[in-house]
């Protein structure tokens, strides 16, 4: 091959790998497979190497091409690298363009917003539209030449020549071209292939959390965050390691005048002349805009690839921008609108077992209450018993808590250098603390279950029953939010219904704050709860509704009950005989209950119950007269003035009881039109029997008509 048929080949191998690269690191689209990509890269290489004189600074294989550093040397900004002031809530933007609007009353007050990528910002350099020089932001007004590194950004081209420049009309009209398209038309102003472009660079979630496995398997320190790492690297004097980084880069601002006047110009010019930009920026018109771009950013954040602190919010207008001038270090036309911080430090009190629906263990730190982005914490979870020994948190510890999205907030670290020496070390019960059935944890896997199939945690029906409307009646506690609160090892059992705060809920599916709000209200409200549905709500079998209204009567009669624990004391004196002597129930209900308030688990329930503060109210002896006490009654027929519930509430209040047959114990049957066979046995028997008059008369309500 003659050199000049080498420059040829190698001008077209750097033209078709610097088109794949772009695909590939821009638009995030690939034409050809990595080995073929691979494969051009080599016969560059060899091609290079046969004629040294060949290699130019744009060259694909000059990437990682440099020797490590002794130092950086310092870079003078022509244009300081400014850097934003922080807002944390609509009231703070809306001071910031008061402000604005009083320096600059006749201000072209329109936004641009963007994401605020959590990475490192780098200015670029080009002459006639080759990278020259990549310096960091250092103190705003000298940075450092980190050149070396920033070329093995594959995101960054080392070459503009790609994206042709043409003039056209003369030197006032000029466009910007890319495979003969036409993306900008810049009027008044050449392009000269001088060019300054800033943007930030940063590591993906994807790629970090990479680094961290790889660095854990060799047993090396982890790193804190994509940030840092991102930094790091870049400011690493050897460019072999910045390569090995995989870093990325966006471009957001055109510093040099290419006749753009917005902000949102700069971004297409620097899109079209082939770097990635931010997809979600847009213009905002106005604050309310910028407002619901602010939420909707917020609410994508966790399924990013990237991390993200906020949104940056600039004035659109250059020449506005540029008139609202300086402040300090910052820009007045810009503005960081940060989210709320995802992470706060707090106390480990206890560290609790929760049995999920499927019989799975999970760990929950309970901590003292923390606010973490708007919220209070009290809950975090520790996932496994792995996770725990990983982490080693103890009993006592001071945590890092962090809350993100849509999941539940977890334990990410511990600051050991503020242990007292008087933590506990936790270890994961052998026993499940719901039933007290062995646990199991087959070997090789992280999870530790019950497999106890009468396990109540496993009984979610229970859980249903017992919020629902005759029992505690918590209104938006449905099954799906109940099934995703057992899931993520919330609630084992219904006492843990009580524990739980706004923070908890607000991570589980579509809770918007407005709504988690109102179930913690509604949650605090149901604590107080008559005898009666309370005990309908421990869902004992055979103990209906009315059975329940029977036993909390009974119950009352032998002392005061206004807890469940004074309910387990009381109930827990009962045979199943002194039980019969509550009339309406027979020996099987009576077994029931004797059985469910012997239960380890009952025992266990109510003294929860108890200490989530449950207060019990049991209806009062009343003090109107009680004309029906000590008599029992069985309706039978239609009755023309009550309904047959009416007529049993009646009896119920007149002191009196319902029997559903007629026996010799039996003291009256009501009788109305077309009576049943109750009306012959009581013939038979010889028991009162009562027409609906006499009834009424009877029970102090005479009606006439
Ligand atoms: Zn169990």
């Amino acid at each position: 091959m003659t050199a000049r048929e080498a420059r040829e080949r190698i001008e077209k191998l750097k033209k078709e790998i610097g088109h794949h690269r772009y695909l590939y690191h821009v638009l995030d689209r690939q034409e050809i497979s990595d080995a073929a990509l691979d494969s051009l890269k080599n016969e560059l290489v060899k091609l290079e190497r046969q004629f040294p004189e060949l290699i130019t600074h744009d060259s694909p294989s000059q990437r990682v091409g440099g020797a490590p550093l002794a130092m950086f040397t310092k870079v003078p900004h022509a244009v300081p690298m400014l850097s934003l002031e922080d807002a944390f809530s609509e009231e703070e933007m809306a001071e910031w363009e008061a402000r604005m609007r009083k320096v600059h009353p006749r201000g072209d007050f329109e936004y641009f917003t963007e994401l605020k990528i959590d990475g490192f910002a780098i200015s670029l350099e080009y002459e006639n539209g080759v990278l020259r020089r990549a310096s960091t932001r250092g103190d705003g007004m000298v940075g450092e030449d980190v050149t070396e590194n920033i070329k093995t950004i594959e995101a960054i081209p080392l070459s503009l020549s790609d994206f042709i420049f043409t003039a056209k009309n003369g030197k006032n009209r000029l466009t910007i071209e890319k495979n003969g398209k036409i993306m900008k038309i810049l009027k008044e102003r050449i392009i000269t292939g001088n060019i300054e472009i800033r943007g930030e660079v940063y590591m993906t979630k994807k790629v970090f959390e990479g680094i961290n496995r790889e660095r854990e398997m060799k047993g090396e320190p982890l790193y804190a965050n994509p940030r840092n790492t991102a930094a790091g690297s870049i400011r690493q004097l050897d460019p072999k390691v910045a390569a090995s980084r995989k870093l990325d880069f966006l471009a957001y601002t055109l510093v040099t005048d290419c006749g753009q006047t917005t902000h949102h110009e700069e971004h297409e010019i620097v899109r079209a002349l082939g770097f990635k930009t931010d997809v979600f920026a847009r213009e905002c018109g106005e604050l309310k805009d910028v407002f619901a771009f602010y939420e909707d950013i917020a609410k994508r954040r966790e399924s990013l690839p990237y991390q993200i602190d906020g949104v940056v919010v600039s004035v659109n207008n250059n020449e506005t921008f540029r008139r609202l001038g300086v402040v300090g270090k910052a820009p007045r036309g810009a503005v960081a609108f940060k989210f709320p911080a995802e992470e706060a430090t707090t106390v480990v009190k206890d560290i609790v077992v929760q049995v999920g629906r499927t019989g799975a263990l999970t760990p929950v730190a309970h901590v003292r209450p923390v606010p973490i982005g708007g919220t209070i914490v009290s809950h975090a979870s520790l996932h496994n018993e792995d996770e725990i020994k990983r982490l080693d948190v103890r009993i006592g510890d001071t945590v890092i808590v962090k809350r993100a999205g849509d999941v539940i907030p977890k334990v990410v670290g511990v600051i050991k250098n503020l242990r007292t020496g008087k933590e506990k070390i936790f270890s994961l019960p052998k026993k499940c603390p719901v039933c007290g059935e062995a646990i199991v944890r087959p070997e090789g896997e992280v999870i530790a279950r019950c497999v106890n199939k009468q396990c109540p945690a496993k009984n979610k029906e229970a859980l249903y029953h017992f919020v629902a409307k005759p029992a505690f009646n918590i209104v938006g506690l449905g099954p799906k939010i109940l099934d995703a609160l057992s899931d993520v090892g919330l609630v084992s059992d219904p006492a843990d219904i009580f524990s739980l705060e706004q923070g908890d809920l607000l991570p589980l599916e579509r809770f918007a704050e407005r709504s988690a709000e109102k179930l913690t209200v509604a949650i605090e409200k149901a604590k107080t709860i008559t005898l009666a549905k309370f005990l309908y709500a421990l869902g004992i079998i055979h103990v209906c509704e009315e059975t329940a209204r029977d036993l909390a009567e009974y119950f009352t009669t032998k002392g005061s009950v206004t807890s469940p624990a004074d309910l387990l004391r009381i109930a827990s004196e009962e045979t199943p005989e002194s039980l019969q002597e509550i009339p309406q129930i027979g020996e099987k209900v009576a077994q029931s209950i004797h059985a469910y308030f012997s239960d380890g688990y009952a025992k266990r329930l109510l003294q929860k119950l108890t200490e989530a503060d449950i207060i019990l109210h049991s209806p009062k002896p009343k003090k109107r007269a009680v004309p029906l006490v000590g008599m029992s009654f069985v309706l039978t027929g239609e009755l023309t003035h009550l309904t047959r519930d009416e007529a049993k509430v009646l009896i119920r209040e007149g002191g009196g009881t319902v029997q559903g047959s007629v026996s010799k114990k039996t003291g009256f049957v009501v009788a109305g039109a077309h009576p049943g066979s109750k009306y012959d046995t009581a013939k038979k028997l010889g028991v009162a029997i009562l027409n609906e008059q006499e009834f009424l008369k009877l029970a102090g309500k005479q009606k006439h008509g």
